[in-house]
């Protein structure tokens, strides 16, 4: 018997896992350990809840299992609970599905003040992540700032623009549904430190943007080249630069919309200005170097905001004793290989790149690796002496039935037309197995 543990239960976890499930069959065990007492990661919590296609994936994670030789075992913190070197006693192979939850820095003077938030912070803020659930975001100034041109950036933006019946049938929880329906945000503007073809946005998220109730897409079509220069991008890319000007065609017919999503393209973030609280973001025009890379042109400027999300992507929090690639924010791997029995999947071991899907090869490319570094296994104790582990240590763990319960009374709470209402505070998650 082969014995496997996963820390972390998003995709990257759980595709890792139906990987070992195919691969070895009944001659296998895989635990996968997450801290909260609540499954999928990225799914529950960093998916924008207005996407419920996208996270209708976690039925096939919950498939997974089903079967006996996948457990679920939440409300266990790894370096607190039982620690790597600790797992790696006990089963055979040790994979970090940590995924990438902590912001890259905003690096620039005034990112300190009040009012300036990372995503991982505002994005489990609307999705109810038990530690962001009382940021209380400052949506009564009429601007917001957000930094990056990536698909996390679109998502802020979209959440903030909506109305509350553009909500209707999303899983956004009833905190954050609240303060939106008060919002007096009127003005957004994204800031790109590049231009129209370095965007980092996927079609189908852009193409949103066109189509909501009360907000309008802006772009200068000054900042845009040529259109025959289109023709050199990739197939998707085109497609989103095609929406971009489509905002600019179609501005005519939007004009009665209110709310503004303003591309500010060349324009890098260089100071945050506010008497203890944000009230401006200065601003330098940028041009491309011959590698396409962001250069300062000396020009400065000012925009009035109330708010400031940086949207610039994201770190995997580094576990002590665990190699650790600082520069990109990950786990210090080959190829998913760490040490001996350790390895690292999905996010935390290439970094924050990629769709959901992608972590689909990752975890049956981890397996085949596992496979061929463990044999048929060390007679490793695997969950039994986890489990005597932590009976010793009076840790109480949560299953999946567990889970399948706190989701049933989550459903029981929803509001109309949606899906659930999270519990979004841990002793609330556990009652509600209880
Ligand atoms: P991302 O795609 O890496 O985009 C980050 C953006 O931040 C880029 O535009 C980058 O500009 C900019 N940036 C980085 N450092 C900066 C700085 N210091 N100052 C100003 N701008 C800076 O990251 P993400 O948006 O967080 O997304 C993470 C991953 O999740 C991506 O793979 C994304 O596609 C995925 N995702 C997918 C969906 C979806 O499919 N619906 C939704 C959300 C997220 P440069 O290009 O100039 O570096």
């Amino acid at each position: 018997m082969r014995h496997i543990a996963i820390i972390g239960s998003g995709p990257a976890g759980y595709y890792s896992a139906e990987a070992a499930q195919k691969k070895f069959g009944d001659d296998v065990a895989v635990d996968i350990i997450d801290r909260l007492p609540v499954p999928f990661g990225l799914i529950r919590t960093g998916v924008a809840p207005d996407h419920q296609s996208i996270k209708a994936v976690s039925r096939r994670y919950e498939k997974t299992n089903l079967g006996d030789n996948v457990r679920f075992v939440g409300n266990v913190t790894v370096g607190e609970d039982v620690s790597v070197a600790e797992l790696q006693q006990l089963y055979d192979a040790v994979v970090l599905a940590t995924g990438a939850p902590n912001d890259r820095k905003l690096d620039i003077p005034g990112s300190d003040l009040d009012g300036v938030i990372g995503s991982a912070a505002f994005v489990g803020w609307y999705n109810g992540h038990p530690d962001f659930k009382d940021l209380d975001p400052p949506l009564d100034g009429r601007s917001v700032a957000i930094i990056g041109n990536g698909n996390v950036a679109l998502d802020v933006a979209r959440i903030l623009a909506k109305t509350e019946s553009e909500f209707a049938g999303s899983d956004i929880v009833g905190h954050a549904l609240d303060l939106l329906k008060a919002s007096k945000v009127q003005k957004i503007t994204l800031l790109g430190r590049r231009g129209p073809h370095q965007i980092a946005m996927t079609p189908k998220e852009l193409g949103e943007l066109g189509h909501l109730e009360r907000a309008r897409p802006i772009v200068d079509p000054l900042d845009f080249p040529d259109e025959g220069a289109d023709a050199m991008l990739e197939p998707g890319m085109r497609k989103s630069v095609t929406h971009l000007r489509s905002f600019y065609e179609r501005a005519g017919e939007l004009l009665d919309k209110p709310v503004k999503i303003d591309f500010d393209f060349f324009a890098m973030p260089v100071e945050i200005l506010g008497d203890g609280k944000v009230e401006k973001i200065v601003v330098e025009r940028t041009e491309l170097d011959k590698d396409m890379r962001s250069i300062g042109t000396g020009e400065m400027y000012e925009l009035d905001c109330q708010m400031v999300i940086s949207c610039i992507g994201y770190r995997t929090p580094p576990i002590e004793g665990v190699p650790y690639e600082h520069g990109r924010g990950r786990f210090a791997n080959t190829d998913g290989r760490i040490l001996p029995g350790l390895y690292c999947v999905g996010w935390a071991r290439r970094g924050p790149s990629g769709t959901i899907g992608t972590n689909k090869p990752d975890g049956f490319a981890i397996v085949d690796a596992i496979a061929e570094d463990i044999g048929s296994g060390d007679r490793k104790e695997g969950r039994q002496g986890l489990d005597r582990l932590f009976e010793s240590r009076g840790i109480e763990t949560v299953t999946f039935r567990d889970w399948k319960k706190i989701e049933e009374a989550e459903i029981a709470r929803a509001r109309d037309g949606s899906p659930r209402e999270k519990f979004t505070d841990i002793a609330d998650m556990i009652a509600a197995r209880d």
